[in-house]
């Protein structure tokens, strides 16, 4: 079942009055309407849309073959930090092929705030020292392969939860960080401030493709696989309660907060990817 989302006006065509006739209001819902395509979601810098149109219909996005629908015709596109102010939208049928719909979405810039953050121990910021520069490869490596998982699954659609019960928003997505007076670059998470041991849940249901501790920078890191490439990640756990592999339901514990790898207090970094595209998770939390 699809939670009502956000809809939003598409183009300046037809199209949008399809696209904004609530689901279930006729007689193809909860399906693509007439014209093979609706989309929902945050059109914004950081933002997603979610868009419903035929099974494993092709999906283009600007003009590149980036992903594929599943199975009941649901997928979703990404955009990043500095996402161009539109984004055009293709899909093309599978089976019979030769149908196609485009839609151009225009994307609202986002609002960044700059952060200092001063008193980081300078091997966090600017590492020299050998040993460590070759463990950090490893843990990059490590990363990468959790990030290229891709779960034939749409478990986005159903809407995402905040992993934490109760929180202080401490550090807002894509803020210019100036870490100990040097320019870094952007924060791709929000981080969520609370007590250690405070538990973490699962904000969607999913797969762990990494579950580790002691990395430098992350800590206690875990990352789940929601489908067609899109990955969360939480940083700096106290402790682990999942394993790699293994499946996870919304709601379920993965950890704790904590403040290992880079961290001045205990608090969750919250992240998201989609493929290569970093994207702020709050815009995933239906009325964050
Ligand atoms: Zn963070």
């Amino acid at each position: 079942m699809i939670l009502p989302r956000r809809q939003f006006l598409v183009g300046g065509s037809a199209m949008a009055a399809t696209a904004l006739t609530p689901s279930g209001a006729g007689a193809q819902a909860p399906g693509t309407g007439a014209n093979g395509l609706v989309l929902t979601g945050r059109p914004v810098q950081g933002g997603h849309a979610i868009g419903r149109t035929w099974p494993r219909a092709l999906v283009f996005v600007d003009g590149e073959a980036l992903t594929t629908a599943s199975a009941d015709g649901t997928f979703l596109v990404g955009f990043d930090r500095d996402a161009p102010t539109t984004t055009q939208i293709e899909v093309r049928s599978a089976a019979p092929p030769g149908r196609s719909v485009r839609q151009t979405l225009a994307i609202a810039p986002g609002r960044f705030a700059s952060t200092r953050i001063d008193g980081l121990p300078p091997a966090t910021i600017a590492p020299t020292d050998p040993d460590l520069l070759a463990r950090i490869q490893r843990e990059i490596a490590l990363k990468t392969e959790g990030f290229a998982s891709r779960t034939d699954a749409d478990h986005f659609s159903d809407g995402f939860i905040w992993p934490l019960e109760r929180f202080r928003v401490s550090s807002r997505w894509g803020s210019q960080r100036v870490l100990n007076g040097t320019p870094a670059r952007p924060h791709y998470g929000i981080d969520l401030a609370a007590p250690q041991g405070t538990p973490i849940r699962a904000p969607a249901d999913g797969r762990v493709t990494f579950a580790r501790t002691g990395l430098h920078f992350e800590g206690g890191l875990v990352l789940i696989d929601h489908g067609q490439g899109l990955i969360t990640a939480y940083l700096h756990q106290s402790r682990l309660d999942v394993r790699a592999g293994q499946s996870i339901r919304r709601g379920e514990r993965i950890g704790r907060v904590g403040m290992s790898g880079r961290a001045t207090g205990p608090h969750l970094c919250w992240r998201m990817k989609w493929r290569d595209r970093n994207l702020d998770p709050s815009l995933m939390v239906e009325n964050a």
